[in-house]
């Protein structure tokens, strides 16, 4: 490690020396630094190319380095990098008009991460409670198998034992009850229930969907008991399912989403939408954040959005994604021993298996191609949203073959 860093990492192996030294080991990664991108394609500090199927958690929808965000940020990055709160900030604004322009919301908070907008919808909606329905309510329902951040309450939002472990005493008022189960929902809201929070689609929980009744039933439930329905599309909104929200494909409205994500095209940036009637429980002083709506990340936001709206970014969404089905399905048919089900909608798909996931991801990796797997067996499909039907061919190529040494191993199903 002697000397200057010139201009680039001299190998994966250097990165992975200096990771393992001076980095919590918060994250099991793979022993790999990719150091530039573009499109769907990354390359890491040996020099290798990969074909990337994860596109950073569902973050870089637009693919890497999307043209017209890199020109927005670097012009920002020019003119005004970050100005306080206490001012008003344009690109802010007008980021906030695009979203509420298109979806249900009327106003928009703007946070870092998508943490930290579902902590903003949670103390919207004790607030709400509070100071516009003047009730004592207070207890969130969520569900089992969740997952809605890493901050304490959030960790006390998401439904898996294995994000909670080792973090008590966490912050009360959430009860989880199973998704999609309407009769449990019911039998679980009590007289201090005040609202639902709920992935349209369960992402990190393993692409799970719920019946098509079910946001509308969540729904029908929250009018006749006065709750707030809140939406976290953090991982399925910004066009990953095929509509710019997940949730306008079943046909329902929520009270409150967040977002994050995909929202600012690969830069940091988070918000919580609201309709006027819940977002006047916010007032000066409610709720702040130092560097939320800053002009970088929202001018990236900004030119994301337009592009996703602009540039057939949606409709490539749902005809690339349905590429992407169909050869999944018919991967599924070959290996039936290995595969138990192919779900999800748009540009969010997974393979369930039989066996973990695990090798089939670092099989794919050394064959040049970035997978995720979750939820153990979970192997999950994340493409940009740019993504070509002649790269998805390319991706099943590869999956095929690992697929198919994994079978000669012995994972067949038992
Ligand atoms: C990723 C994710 C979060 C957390 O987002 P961070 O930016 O990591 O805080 C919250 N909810 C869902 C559904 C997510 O997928």
């Amino acid at each position: 490690m002697a000397g200057v860093r010139k201009g680039g990492w001299e190998s994966n192996e250097e990165v992975v020396c200096l990771t393992d030294r001076y980095v919590m080991k918060t994250y099991g990664r793979f022993p790999i630094a990719p150091v530039r991108g573009e499109g769907c394609r990354l390359w890491d500090a040996d020099g290798r190319e990969y074909l990337d199927f994860v596109a950073g958690l569902a973050v870089c929808n637009l693919g890497h380095c999307p043209p017209r965000v890199v020109r927005a940020i670097r012009e920002q990055a020019g003119t005004l990098l970050h100005v306080s709160n206490l001012y008003h900030i344009p690109w802010q604004s007008a980021l906030a008009q695009k979203i509420v322009e298109n979806s249900f919301g009327d106003r928009v908070f703007f946070c870092n991460s998508g943490a930290e907008a579902n902590e903003a919808a949670i103390k919207l909606v004790r607030r709400y409670e509070h100071e516009i329905r003047k009730g004592d309510r207070f207890e969130i329902l969520t569900m089992e198998n969740s997952f809605h951040g890493r901050t304490l309450t959030t960790v006390a939002a998401t439904g898996q034992e294995k994000i909670k472990k080792g973090f008590d005493p966490l912050a009360p008022g959430f009860r989880h009850v199973p998704f999609s189960d309407p009769d449990r929902l019911l039998a679980a809201i009590g007289d201090e229930t005040c609202a639902i929070l709920v992935e349209p689609i369960q992402g990190e929980g393993g692409i799970i969907c719920p019946a098509d009744d079910y946001l509308p039933f969540l729904r029908s439930v929250c009018d006749d008991r006065e709750l707030l329905l809140v939406f976290d599309e953090v991982q399925v909104g910004i066009g990953r399912t095929g509509t710019l929200f997940a949730h306008e494909s079943f046909g329902v409205v929520p009270d409150i989403m967040t977002l994050a994500k995909g929202l600012g095209g690969g830069v940091a940036i988070g918000a919580a939408v609201a309709s006027e009637r819940v977002a006047a429980a916010f007032v000066p002083g409610s709720h702040a954040s130092t560097f939320g709506g800053n002009p970088l990340a929202t001018a990236a936001g900004l030119a994301a959005l337009e592009t996703i709206l602009e540039e057939g970014v949606l409709e490539n969404c749902r005809k690339v994604g349905g590429h992407l089905r169909e050869g999944l399905e018919r991967l599924a048919l070959r290996h039936p021993g290995l595969v138990r089900e192919v779900r999800g909608r748009g540009l969010l798909l997974a393979m369930d298996l039989t066996v973990a996931g695990g090798p089939i991801v670092e099989s794919c990796m050394h064959q040049g191609l970035l997978i995720n797997c979750t939820a153990n067996t979970v192997l999950r499909f994340l493409p940009p949203l740019i993504v070509t039907t002649a790269e998805v061919d390319e991706m099943l190529k590869t999956l095929e073959r690992a697929l198919a040494s994994t079978s000669e191993e012995g994972g067949n199903g038992s």
